[in-house]
């Protein structure tokens, strides 16, 4: 660690030390080099730029989306005695030729603009007369079509690299998966190895998914260990929160809800509710997110599968911003990874998108049928790592893992013997030659694969189906009634037989056992 780096650190922002990968960022962008750093909200990203920017030749240069985060940025860094500013198109003319002057003689120790306003000929003109330490990016998954948050001007600042070729790139962000990171560095002219990404776990969350059997049963089983707590429970649709908001209050829980459609006053009465009461649970949709700051959010549930990877940390997140364990239980079935693909198929979306779409979301249901440490899977997603944590269901007790070539086998077979239209019900049923009314209507007895599945039982199958459909073996007629059919790397795979381990459902414990013994 530089001396000047540390010397910054405490007499300007008065702290000790560098937190996480804080200080190894600091040292290469001070010797000059580029870098891309990924942290989450509140990791201290603004000091990865700033240091630097103080402890280098000339001025920053921070590209910044929004003019009120410039503003109190400006204004803190002035409170600590940095000569900062914001350069914004309404600034009156005086000010800006002061402004003007004082960049051009040095003054000034870090600039912050909006890409609208720097990428205007004039100003890019007249940047290049003056002496320019680095040029920061901050909230760059801006410039990434894919994201959430896309900019258009954002994606015209690779306007900078060949203007300031020499001058350090550091690109910041919260929030990027694997193809909005590759797209940052593309643009930016970032090399891969000048990549920082930490600081993602948040080790007092523990993670539990489970197969969605009872929702109710499972979560009224969850919230025996969280008696006298506050948590949010997460649901996708308006109506089911109000739905599970009303039946958790018939439990004897101080429940309330938060959608979209409700009245503004009422859903602010509600967060309000919420973040001063001690036992409260929000029944919310993704609709409740934005400003919710309360620290001792002690369980966060997922009663329907989350839109991605990144939605169900930022979701998650919200629990235990006190450092206090906190607990999280997503559940997931079949059906909310056909409704997500629905979502998908229906989005309008141009094709590009929707295939990036169902890479999330394949992502997601891979999170859920890991058989290795969920934090392991989780960091692994966002370019981060653990090692097993032991505060996750599946380091708690691994799932067993088996050969599944056979498995897979009978279950395409029974598909296509049913003549690939019925949906998993009716098709497990099949395999564990159920004589159903239907199956006997259908003939479905006579089928060369009925009841040749006795080996497992009905929840084993269900999962050993959703591992097929999540590795596209299977397809689901998501437009019709979720009727199964094989996909063309199905038949591949009943050609070649690859290898293929699945993984076995951990045995269904029930959580009140855990409350009665203790
Ligand atoms: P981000 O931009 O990543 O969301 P910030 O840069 O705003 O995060 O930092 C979040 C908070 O952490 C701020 O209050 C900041 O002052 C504080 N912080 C950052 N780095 C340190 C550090 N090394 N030691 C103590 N506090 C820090
Ligand atoms: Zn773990």
């Amino acid at each position: 660690m530089t001396d000047t780096a540390l010397h910054i650190l405490k007499s300007v922002f008065g702290y000790d030390a560098f937190r996480g990968l804080q200080g190894q960022v600091v040292d290469h962008v001070i010797s000059g080099g580029n870098a891309f750093v990924l942290m989450p909200t509140g990791g201290g990203k603004s000091l990865c730029y700033q240091i630097p920017a103080l402890a280098r030749p000339g001025m920053g240069l921070v590209v910044s989306p929004l003019l009120a985060l410039m503003a109190d940025q400006v204004a803190a860094l002035r409170q600590a005695g940095v000569k900062a500013a914001a350069l914004n198109s309404d600034l009156p003319a005086e000010e800006r030729s002061a402004l003007w002057r004082d960049i051009y003689s040095g003054g000034l120790d870090l600039l912050y603009v909006a890409p609208e306003t720097l990428l205007r000929p004039e100003v890019l003109d007249r940047l290049a007369r003056a002496s320019l330490s680095l040029i920061a990016i901050d909230e760059a998954h801006c410039l990434s079509q894919w994201g959430h948050d896309f900019r258009p001007s954002y994606r015209q600042l690779d306007a900078l690299v060949a203007r300031f070729p020499d001058t350090p790139r550091i690109a910041l962000t919260a929030t990027a998966d694997e193809p909005t990171r590759a797209e940052i560095l593309a643009h930016l002219d970032i090399d891969a190895a000048d990549a920082f990404v930490a600081g993602f776990d948040r080790p007092n969350i523990r993670y539990a998914i489970a197969e969605k059997d009872n929702p109710r049963a499972q979560l009224k089983a969850f919230l025996k260990d969280h008696e006298g707590e506050s948590g949010i429970v997460y649901c996708l649709s308006k109506r089911k929160t109000e739905e599970i908001a009303a039946w958790l209050c018939d439990q004897g829980h101080d429940a309330l809800c938060y959608h979209a459609g409700m009245e503004k006053a009422d859903r602010e009465a509600n967060q309000l509710r919420f973040q001063r009461g001690e036992a409260v649970i929000m029944v919310a949709t993704i609709a409740f997110g934005m400003g919710i700051d309360k620290p001792d959010v002690r369980f966060v549930v997922h009663v329907d599968l989350p839109g991605s990877i990144e939605a169900f940390y930022q979701e998650t997140g919200r629990a235990g911003r006190d450092g206090l364990s906190s607990e999280t239980l997503m559940l997931y079935g079949a059906e909310d990874i056909a409704l997500r693909s629905r979502f998908i198929e229906e989005s309008g979306a141009p094709d590009e998108r929707k295939r990036m779409e169902r890479q999330k979301l394949d992502a997601l249901v891979g999170l859920a049928e890991t058989a290795g440490c969920r934090r392991q899977a989780l960091l692994a997603y966002f370019g981060d790592s653990c090692a097993p944590c032991g505060n996750c269901d599946t380091c708690a007790e691994p799932p067993g893992v088996f050969d599944g070539v056979v498995a897979a086998q009978k279950l395409l077979s029974a598909i296509y013997r049913t003549g690939e239209r019925y949906g998993q019900a009716h098709v497990v049923d099949v395999l564990l030659g159920e004589k159903t009314d239907r199956i006997v209507a259908l003939g479905h007895d006579k089928v060369s694969t009925f009841g040749i599945g006795a080996e497992h039982d009905k929840r084993t199958w269900r999962a050993i189906l959703r591992q097929l459909i999540a590795l596209r073996l299977v397809t689901v007629d998501i437009m019709g009634h979720g009727g199964l059919s094989i996909s063309p790397s199905g038949w591949t795979f009943l050609r070649d037989k690859p290898e293929l381990m699945l993984r076995v459902p951990p045995p269904r414990r029930a959580r009140r056992d855990r409350g009665a013994a203790g």
